[in-house]
């Protein structure tokens, strides 16, 4: 289970450069109290979206230790390969990097740097199917297993089951239940359905799921049509 529970203080202003004890330990308190209530029969994630100036991740991560999350993900944002590095030395959890990260030639950087305990990626944001393929392989020489970001629609996520079926250092898949239960179905012709905690590999034709056709009639409420005129 993965949470981003730190949004709400990030967006106060302020909130990305300093973060108190107390109100950061309260906006983490949903974390203690699912490992509290399950114990170790899950594994926990949190996700910063990038919001964070060092001083309050350092702070996230001195308390998220005692949740023994599985990784934290984008507690700083990822434009400095260094200091993702020196955050990994000095978090004392594992860390994620990054759906955040589009180029290639990033995840060879982090990858090199030892910046890294997981790599995510985002299929679309990377370039496609092809280049996730290559950046997944390109982190196996580094035993640096591969996670696959969920959040850029129902083409991207399986984009990455079909690498994760079809590379062995696809660790984890990431999917959001309120996509899955509403907005995907909306979109595509297919229900991607998780069976025990997996998604089963999908049996037809290419990708495993057309474009709904309606969403292309010129009655449907969303239909835009743009006309390139040389
Ligand atoms: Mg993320």
């Amino acid at each position: 289970m993965k949470m981003w529970a730190l949004d709400p203080l990030a967006h106060r202003p302020g909130g990305t450069l300093h973060l108190g004890w107390k109100e950061l330990k309260a906006a983490l308190a949903p974390l203690f109290k699912v490992r509290e209530r399950v114990g170790y029969d899950i594994e926990i994630m949190l996700d910063g979206h990038g919001f964070f100036q060092w001083p309050a991740a350092m702070r996230i991560a001195e308390v998220m230790r005692d949740i023994r999350p599985l990784w934290m993900e984008d507690v700083l944002r990822t434009d400095n390969m260094d200091a993702l590095k020196k955050f990994r030395d000095e978090a004392g959890v594992p860390i994620a990097v990054s759906e955040m990260l589009t180029v290639r030639d990033d995840y060879r950087q982090i990858l090199e740097k030892g910046g890294a305990d997981y790599i995510m990626i985002d299929p679309t944001w990377v370039g496609g199917i092809s280049e996730t393929r290559r950046i997944t392989e390109m982190a196996i020489p580094y035993n640096i297993p591969v996670t696959m970001h969920d959040c850029t629609g129902p083409l991207t996520l399986l984009a990455g089951v079909q690498v994760g079926i079809a590379n062995h250092n696809v660790v984890f898949q990431e999917s959001v239940r309120a996509h899955l239960r509403v907005a995907y179905k909306q979109l595509i012709d297919t229900d991607i359905v998780v069976e025990n905690g997996a998604i089963p590999a999908p049996l037809r034709p290419g990708i495993g799921a057309a474009w709904r056709p309606e969403l292309f009639s010129e009655n449907a409420p969303s239909y835009r049509a743009t006309v390139w005129k040389s």
